[in-house]
């Protein structure tokens, strides 16, 4: 016997419910809720309940705002407001910056006084206070309460629940699709769709399918305090944040609870979480705590009199980034996750069951889901002590004040290029992207090092590495640049119908002769940008797409599950093949010179076109040499197998000495790529916009035969928008000729109103000015003044051309 439901949802937390509900308001009422316990037995029934709108992403924001709502709604909120203090002044900096990013996806917030602050929290001590942001929409709710009452109205719409019962299995369809539900006790249950909100055991249900969710059970704590007799706190006291001193809280019964971010929190359960563990406080660590306390009591004084009514201590699922897991699984048709909520279970709870329904029954989530994709993170992640080192540091990280170039450091180094020693060799300074370690520039005659967290009086100011980045960017425009690049995903797509697939997923015209190189999109079901990526035909059944190093895993689960829209690509192989190759990117006028000594091949334009690849040798190496430049100038992207890349790099070097070679990193890449007008998926380029709005009309064929995947959603926008998208990229040149503290995200004013925000920024210094993209409305004439919230300042800019550097692209002729 089997039961049948529309959606199964595992979980019963706040995020189960969530989606459970959402589901059945956009009209998917035929849904099944299933709990191996009671609802709320996982990390929701031990949540403190404190909910914030203040978040400088236009996602998250949107999720809180919605969530605030959405509990409103429902009577579960006390909206008392929220104070976020800085006690110190690179905190105060921090967040004006924040409120900069916050008014630019859209929240109306500033910075107000200490004395205002102290106004509307008369229990704290002044000492150390900077500043402080206000939030009167802040509040609390009790996490119990606010869960079953979202339930009850997930019922009253039809959706069912049951408890008591836990998923075992999920079963597959021949093309890989969800088709059964296995359970613990019952029949299975027949469904197309599976949302996996199984919270801290989520990765546990992922692995019933092979995949992988890489969140790790990380400790929390906070604590009841009874009230001080004489220091009574109102119960409409607004919530306090206050991240210098690692604390939050709120008003409780006129004492307080408040929690915090410990420095060295501990993680727990690596192996997977226990089937039976539900609804428990776990055994508090009293030590671990007291610096929590320390920080509470320098801001409430009088707290070193209260009592203690007890402390908890639980894990939540975090995710090595800190932001959670929204979206399809990537390569299992059917399979959704909302899970790894990093603590931000009930401020984005409610938004994000709101825009994974949307997602799953309309396609469009309305809201930018990249930074939150569940393939966002590669198979790297799978080590779970990699993967724990990473959600503990960013847990560490949570309220210390981390600054734009700081990198992370746990878990380093863990990928390395084969070219490694030899970036060592020449100073590198080394970042880190998706476990790799990659250059961000080089010292040369200096030591190698690692990139990490920047002393905090230096944290705001010029970075010590302006001048060096300069040099490394003027190499590449005056004479050759050298850069290892072997950080890109790479996917071959192999076997009859490889064209097909590619050319059903991509945008662009992908049926190109053998060695053509072509650049293109993936759309999703409305037109968006879901991937931006280059692939080369090696053969008539052979592709090689090459991504940027952060979205292997979703470009090629998105591959995968493309593959089963056509039963003549289904057996299409679709490999992750990064390991297979190393990439040297050889960039600059004088990089044909430095190219055709080292090889007896031709090198010349005739041999070797823009946008194509062929394979030349490099003393006895054979490599493919791909005629593209993410620097806008003549070069090569040379792919190399790693055991020969050494004795390339080094021919490369040794030829391009008397042309005055330089080995460049991603800062001056990007310095270089902004100022040529490329555009950069997670910045310029997201699921909310089509190419139609970032400019890249021209490599999208609506009339190619067969169509595309996204086409339909495409068609759609234009029809919506028959003058053309109303907002479009727009690139601004801001400030004079020297470094300004703009790191993207800031909020873009015309005529003093915020219009939007910066996308990416960076100092280009062959204009010499400062560069930022930003989607603006399209009626802002080019020319037209501009200001950018820089702190608690402006600083005035104007809109320029799309391309500041060879709008023509004849350098890259050569
Ligand atoms: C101490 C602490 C304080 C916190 N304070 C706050 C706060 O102030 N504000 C805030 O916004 N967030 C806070 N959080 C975070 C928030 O509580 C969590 O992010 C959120 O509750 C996670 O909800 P969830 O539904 O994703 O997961 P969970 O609550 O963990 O729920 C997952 C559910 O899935 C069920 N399940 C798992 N596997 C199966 C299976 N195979 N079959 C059936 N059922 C299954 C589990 O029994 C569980 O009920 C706090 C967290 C902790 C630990």
């Amino acid at each position: 016997v089997t039961e049948q439901a529309r959606v199964v949802v595992i979980g019963g937390g706040i995020t189960g419910v969530s989606v459970a509900y959402h589901l059945a308001e956009a009209g998917w009422t035929d849904v099944l809720l299933i709990e191996k316990a009671g609802l709320t037995a996982g990390a929701t029934s031990q949540a403190a309940g404190l909910v914030t709108a203040f978040n400088p992403s236009s996602t998250m924001l949107a999720w809180r705002r919605y969530s605030i709502e959405l509990y409103g709604r429902l009577g579960v909120f006390s909206a008392v407001g929220s104070v976020r203090l800085a006690s110190s002044p690179e905190q105060l900096k921090e967040l004006e910056r924040t409120a900069s990013r916050a008014r630019g996806v859209g929240l109306d917030v500033g910075v107000i006084s200490a004395e205002e602050a102290c106004r509307l929290l008369p229990a704290i001590s002044p000492e150390s206070l900077y500043g402080a942001v206000h939030l009167p929409g802040d509040g609390y709710l009790d996490p119990h309460g606010a869960t079953h009452a979202l339930a009850a109205e997930a019922r009253r719409l039809g959706v069912r629940i049951r408890q008591n019962t836990r998923v075992t299995g999920l079963e597959r369809g021949s093309r890989g699709e969800i088709r059964r539900v296995l359970l613990d006790g019952g029949d299975p249950i027949e469904t197309e769709h599976v949302v996996n909100a199984a919270g801290l055991w989520a990765p546990r249900v992922a692995e019933m399918v092979g995949a992988f969710i890489p969140s790790t059970p990380v400790d929390h704590q906070h604590i009841a305090l009874k009230a001080v007799p004489g220091h009574e706190l109102p119960n409409d006291m607004p919530a306090f944040r206050d991240p210098d001193n690692l604390v939050y809280g709120k008003s409780e019964h006129g004492g307080m609870l408040f929690g915090g971010y410990e420095a060295e929190p501990h993680a727990r359960w690596l192996e997977g979480v226990p089937w039976d563990h539900a609804a428990t406080s776990l055994a508090p660590d009293w030590d671990r705590f007291q610096p929590l306390m320390e920080g509470a009591i320098r801001r409430f004084p009088f707290l070193a009199d209260a009592e203690a009514v007890r402390l908890v201590c639980h894990p939540d699922a975090m995710t090595p980034d800190a932001n959670p897991l929204v979206g399809p699984m990537p390569g299992v048709r059917g399979l959704w996750v909302a899970a790894g909520l990093s603590l931000n279970g009930f401020g984005g709870g409610g938004g994000i069951g709101q825009s994974l329904a949307a997602l799953m029954t309309t396609g469009d989530p309305g809201v930018d889901l990249a930074p939150y994709r569940p393939g966002r993170f590669a198979d790297t992640y799978r080590d779970r002590d990699f993967a724990a080192a990473l959600a503990r540091e960013t847990y560490g990280d949570y309220y210390r004040l981390r600054f734009p170039y700081d990198a992370e450091v746990a878990g380093r180094p863990r990928r390395l290029s084969a070219l490694h020693d030899r970036l060592e060799t020449t100073g590198a300074v080394f970042g880190t992207k998706a476990g790799w370690e990659r250059a961000d520039l080089h010292r040369p005659g200096r030591p190698c090092t690692r990139n990490g967290r920047i002393e905090r009086a230096l944290g705001w100011s010029k970075p010590d590495w302006f001048e060096r980045v300069g040099e490394e960017h003027r190499a590449v425009r005056e004479r050759v640049g050298i850069i290892d690049l072997s950080s890109f995903g790479k996917i071959e797509v192999s076997g009859a119908g490889a064209a097909r697939l590619l050319d059903w997923t991509a945008a662009n015209a992908m049926d190109k002769p053998v060695g053509s190189s072509i650049y293109t999109q993936f759309l999703n079901w409305t037109g968006g940008v879901v991937a931006d990526v280059t692939a080369t035909r090696l053969a008539d059944d052979r592709y090689r797409v090459v991504t940027g190093a952060g979205y292997l895993a979703a470009d090629l689960g998105w591959l995968v599950t493309r593959k089963g829209d056509d039963p003549a690509t289904e057996r299409v192989e679709v490999r992750d093949a990064t390991d297979d190759w190393t990439v040297i990117g050889l960039w600059g006028p004088r990089a044909r010179d430095v190219l055709g000594s080292v090889t007896a091949d031709a090198v010349d334009d005739a041999a070797l076109r823009m946008r194509q690849a062929r394979t030349i040798h490099i003393g006895g190496a054979e490599v493919l040499a791909t005629r593209l430049s993410y620097a806008g100038e003549l070069g090569w992207e040379i792919t190399v197998r790693p055991g020969d890349a050494v004795a390339v790099w080094d021919a490369l070097m040794a030829a391009g000495d008397s042309h005055g070679i330089e080995p460049i990193g991603y800062r001056a890449l990007e310095s270089l790529r902004l100022e040529k007008g490329y555009r950069y998926f997670g910045a310029e380029l997201t699921p909310r916009e089509s190419p139609f709005e970032s400019g890249l009309d021209r490599f999208v064929r609506l009339d190619k035969p067969g169509g595309f995947f996204g086409r339909d959603g495409l068609l759609a926008r234009r029809a919506a928008e028959p003058d053309g998208p109303a907002r479009r990229l727009r690139t601004l040149v801001i400030g004079n000729d020297d470094w300004l503290p703009i790191y993207g995200g800031e909020a873009v004013r015309v005529d003093g109103e915020v219009v939007g925000r910066l996308r990416s920024a960076a100092f280009g210094y062959t204009v010499r000015r400062t560069i930022g993209t930003a989607y603006l409305p399209a009626g802002v004439p080019d020319g037209a003044e501009v200001e950018i919230d820089v702190f608690a300042g402006r600083v005035a800019g104007s809109l320029s051309a799309d391309v500041l550097v060879d709008p023509e692209s004849a350098r890259m002729r050569g």
